[in-house]
């Protein structure tokens, strides 16, 4: 092959490469949206049929107002509920508490996890395997990093908590990766002891 004809097949080359790569790219960001959508979906399925058999006494909840919120909650506590930021990991309550009880909503204090389904994830953020009750929390796709993200908040408040991925332990296989400001941890009987 002529020099110059080499040089335009090797452009071609690189071209057809980078193509190639674009189209493996996106097609993979649309399996995984498509993937979190439907996580999403089936999770807020099950949660919908648990308050349903639950009975309707959830409807009641009156919504703080925000200057409620302002006054209740401190600034990081109301970033994240009412903001969905991210506290930093290991700079956090709960994240390597190993007491038993309870974790409630900061918020509105519906229970949400109970520390026997804790684990030690290694992310610096308090991990469980799955709620205290299926209708505990509800989902949504969260499109704030470049991949879709399956994001966890209180049923009753709206309160933002965190986000739910697919490499959690057994039995569920899931990992709530939870922000220890959207909560309150309420040691086993310490309630009954006041
Ligand atoms: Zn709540």
């Amino acid at each position: 092959m002529p020099f110059k004809q080499q040089k335009t097949f090797r452009h071609f080359q690189v071209f057809a490469i980078t193509i190639t790569l674009f189209a493996a790219g996106g097609l993979t960001l649309l399996a995984m949206d498509s993937e979190s959508k439907t996580s999403a979906k089936l999770l807020n399925e099950e949660a919908t049929q648990a308050t349903d058999e639950a009975g309707s006494a959830e409807e009641e909840f009156v919504p703080p107002t925000k200057a409620e919120l302002r006054r209740k909650l401190n600034r990081i506590q109301y970033d994240v509920t009412q903001n969905a930021a991210t506290e930093p990991a290991f700079r956090n309550a709960y994240w390597n508490n190993k007491k038993k009880g309870e974790y409630h909503c900061i918020v509105c204090d519906k229970p949400l996890f109970k520390s026997d389904t804790k684990f030690k994830s290694g992310t610096g953020w308090p991990s469980f395997f799955e709620p205290i009750e299926k209708d505990a929390v509800g989902y949504e796709t969260d499109y704030k990093m470049f991949f879709p993200r399956t994001e966890v908040h209180c049923l009753r408040c709206k309160a933002h908590l965190g986000h739910v991925f697919d490499d959690g332990p057994a039995p569920t296989g899931k990992r709530y990766c939870m922000n220890s400001a959207s909560m309150k941890f309420i040691e086993a009987n310490s309630r009954k002891e006041k």
